[in-house]
């Protein structure tokens, strides 16, 4: 496949001659693998946080407002167990996506041992990171917020307070999802609560009073509604970009495809894992995604 990729990017070095492998610092000792993947950055720890907080009031109003005081025990159980269930898978969604290396490119790995040990051939193109010092495999993007590059790098998400790439699509996805349906059955069930309330003694549907219970289911619709939105059309994107397997970068810049198409279970599989089983919902379940060599360029 010819490749023209002369103005496309502004951040790379693109031939060898220019590497300059002599001014990178040789990547960290060892020591920092074993490390777990952690962005230090307050706006996103302050998002991450916001984000479980809203979910703890979504479950306080559900259980204390709605259910609890409820007189119909099984409505209770029934709603309760599933309502918490999702929340628990989304929350667990949110840490895989936070605590995920979303795809980290060794930094500093652009240093002579290491290009000379790629064994390029004379004219091959290879690409250099000059904010992190390493080489880019190919549909790798630097993040200014992680400081690294990152392999199929989608977006940064202050949400999650982390990069979306190759290695944590799946929880992203997961979280967006679970996010979707918590908001929607929280949103069911304040509507059946009203309708309850109506009919009977406002006093005797909430054990808080009539004033606070009305503001409360009032700030759980809006917030329900605000998310089901948010997170139903990311969902949607994101799907939707797994299946064409391009990221959100190269739909943005528009970039030409180089790499090869599939069909679209099969890149769905590569994200979600294969076989297809119950798993794909587990944010528990790390995905066999069988990866192909990083460091494949297009010559
Ligand atoms: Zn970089
Ligand atoms: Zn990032």
């Amino acid at each position: 496949m010819m490749l023209t990729p002369v103005h496309r990017f502004r951040d790379i070095e693109r031939k060898p001659e220019y590497l300059q492998p002599e001014k990178c610092v040789p990547p960290p000792s060892r020591a920092s693998l074993g490390t777990m993947w952690f962005i230090r950055d307050g706006c996103g720890i302050a998002c991450a946080v916001v984000t479980w907080m809203l979910v703890f009031y979504a479950d306080f109003v559900v259980l204390l407002v709605m259910l609890v005081p409820s007189r119909d025990y099984v409505y209770s159980v029934i709603n309760g167990t599933l309502f918490n269930t999702l929340a628990f898978l989304a929350l667990a969604s949110h840490f895989r996506a936070m605590l995920t290396d979303p795809g980290a490119v060794p930094k500093g790995n652009a240093t002579k041992e290491f290009i000379e040990s790629l064994q390029l051939k004379p004219g091959q193109v290879v690409y250099k990171c000059p904010k992190c010092c390493s080489i880019k495999p190919d549909r790798a993007h630097h993040c200014s917020v992680c400081k690294r590059c990152i392999r199929k790098m989608d977006h940064h998400c202050p949400w999650v307070n982390n990069c979306v790439g190759e290695n944590n699509q799946k929880y992203f996805v997961l979280f967006t999802m679970y996010i979707a349906l918590i908001s929607l059955h929280a949103l069911i069930m304040v509507g059946f609560h009203f309708l309850y309330c109506f009919e009977e003694d406002w006093t005797k549907c909430s054990s808080f009073s009539p004033p606070t219970t009305v503001i409360l289911l009032i700030l759980l619709c809006f917030e329900a509604l605000l998310f089901l939105i948010f997170t139903s059309v990311m969902f949607g994107t994101q799907v939707h970009s797994i299946c064409t397997d391009e990221t959100g970068i190269e739909q943005l810049k528009k970039e030409e495809r180089r790499w090869a198409k599939k069909t679209k279970w099969m890149n769905m599989k590569a994200v979600f894992g294969h076989p297809f089983s119950i798993a794909w919902l587990s944010p528990f379940a790390t995905p066999d995604q069988g990866k192909a060599d990083p460091y494949q360029y297009v010559v």
